[in-house]
């Protein structure tokens, strides 16, 4: 998908910092409308380290009553079909999603909720009960979960391919990448004029007209100030070789969410290239910086994994555990992003807070990031600049507040 033809920024000098989802689609963006762009990161990109560098992400378009985000999937979705047209690849895999319930769907549940929304928009959802769902998936023969519902549009996305595939593009496009870190924002007088790097062999600096913060988990290393409203937590990722793989294909097992807004846990299908089916847990998370060495995947959070398998997918119960991954949410309190100018210091912008589920949004990222850096339009409001109260750690199957569900990496406001 062609990056959009806003208003024009010709020549205008622009140091994006951070290659992933974020930072790929704004760079892209930038490039269109005119500006001359240095996209950095330590790399190489996708990095290893990224939250947006895993083997797929959920593509929804399910957030309970929140209709902002329930309209913006509607685009979003189109987006990813275009991009599988102009890539020539099907890095997004339109196999429909489904959220089973742990209770009867009742208002004011994410299931229920995204169902009354989403059925108000005239789309194709369905409610579906235990037996209608094991008589289509097999894989769901012994889940105790009664009642959800399935949706025919989304799926999941090849993340990092993507990432890699996009930022390709971008330099196909005249967006210089380099490889270094950002060490600190460099000001004069109140304005932020580059950064700082720490390459290879040296530290130099990095000038700009507008820098643009697009470092994830990492934000808080630039600016400390914001350390009120982004949070860095880890959330355990699980690849699993199942004995009988047949089960979990693509069309016989969807990208789901089993009772995510109070369990949290989600999955995907059997992934065709890696041979693995991805289960990932959302929750209260680790608070940590991205580069400690605690940011591993732990035996508690395995034992609960096997608890949920035993009870949900015994044909999973005992299927070896291929690798782990401990990836890094930046969470807001609220669950929306954070996508904004910073108002005491001009010259900068600052894209994070995902709250593990901004992929889906790659689209339409790298328009709203665009739009702040270059002020030709206001981010949703929801997206502001903004530092409030620091809330209390949230129990595991959390629901940000906004959307009923867990936007959790891909846990309905539904954070995922
Ligand atoms: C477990 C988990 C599951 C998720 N599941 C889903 C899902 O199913 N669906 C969904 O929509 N979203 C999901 N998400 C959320 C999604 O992954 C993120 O919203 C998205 O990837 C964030 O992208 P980003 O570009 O902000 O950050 P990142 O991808 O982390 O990129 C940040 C980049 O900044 C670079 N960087 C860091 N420090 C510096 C520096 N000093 N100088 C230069 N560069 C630097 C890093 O190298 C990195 O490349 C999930 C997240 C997690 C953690």
């Amino acid at each position: 998908m062609c990056p959009s033809a806003g208003a024009v920024s010709w020549g205008v000098r622009t140091l994006v910092v951070g290659a992933g989802i974020f930072g790929v689609t704004a760079a892209r963006e930038l490039r269109a409308r005119g500006a001359e762009v240095v996209l950095l990161d330590p790399g190489p990109v996708p990095h290893v380290a990224a939250a947006s560098t895993d083997i797929s992400k959920v593509v929804r378009r399910e957030y309970g009553a929140d209709a902002p985000y329930t309209a913006w999937m509607d685009d979003a979705l189109q987006g990813f079909r275009r991009w599988n047209s102009e890539l020539g690849d099907t890095l997004f895999h339109e196999t429909g999603v489904l959220f089973m319930s742990g209770a009867p769907l009742a208002e004011g549940g994410f299931e229920a909720d995204s169902l009354a929304l989403l059925e108000a928009r005239g789309a194709a959802v369905h409610r579906v009960t235990r037996d209608q769902v094991a008589a289509r998936f097999p894989g769901w023969a012994a889940s105790p979960l009664p009642e959800g519902l399935h949706d025919e549009a989304g799926g999941w996305v090849e993340s990092g391919r993507l990432v890699g595939r996009l930022a390709e593009l971008a330099v196909a496009e005249g967006v210089v990448m380099r490889q270094g870190r950002a060490l600190r924002l460099l000001e004069r007088a109140g304005r932020i004029v580059g950064v700082a790097i720490a390459s290879e062999h040296e530290h130099e600096h990095e000038h700009a007209d507008e820098v643009v913060l697009c470092m994830g988990a990492w934000t808080t290393d630039l600016v400390p100030s914001l350390a009120v409203t982004l949070r860095a937590v880890a959330q355990p990722v699980f690849h699993l070789r199942p004995r009988e793989p047949a089960l979990f294909e693509g069309g016989r097992f969807p990208v789901f969410g089993a009772d995510i807004a109070r369990a949290g846990w989600y999955g995907f299908p059997l992934h065709p290239h890696a041979g693995v089916v991805k289960v990932a847990h959302h929750g209260a998370g680790l608070p940590l910086h991205p580069d400690s060495p605690a940011r591993v995947v732990g035996p508690a959070d395995i034992a609960r994994l096997r608890g949920f398998l035993g009870a949900t997918f015994p044909a999973l119960a005992d299927a070896e555990l291929v690798h782990t991954r401990a990836c890094m949410y930046s969470d807001t309190a609220d669950g929306h992003l954070l996508i904004a100018r910073d108002p005491e210091r001009a010259g900068l912008t600052v894209a994070a807070g995902d709250s593990g589920h901004a992929f889906k949004f790659a689209p339409l990222l790298g328009r709203w990031i665009a739009d702040a850096a270059l002020e030709t339009a206001a981010p949703p409001a929801r997206f502001a600049w903004r530092s409030p109260a620091p809330t209390p750690a949230p129990e595991p199957g959390r629901t940000p507040a906004p959307a009923t569900p867990p936007p959790t990496g891909d846990a309905a406001r539904a954070r995922d």
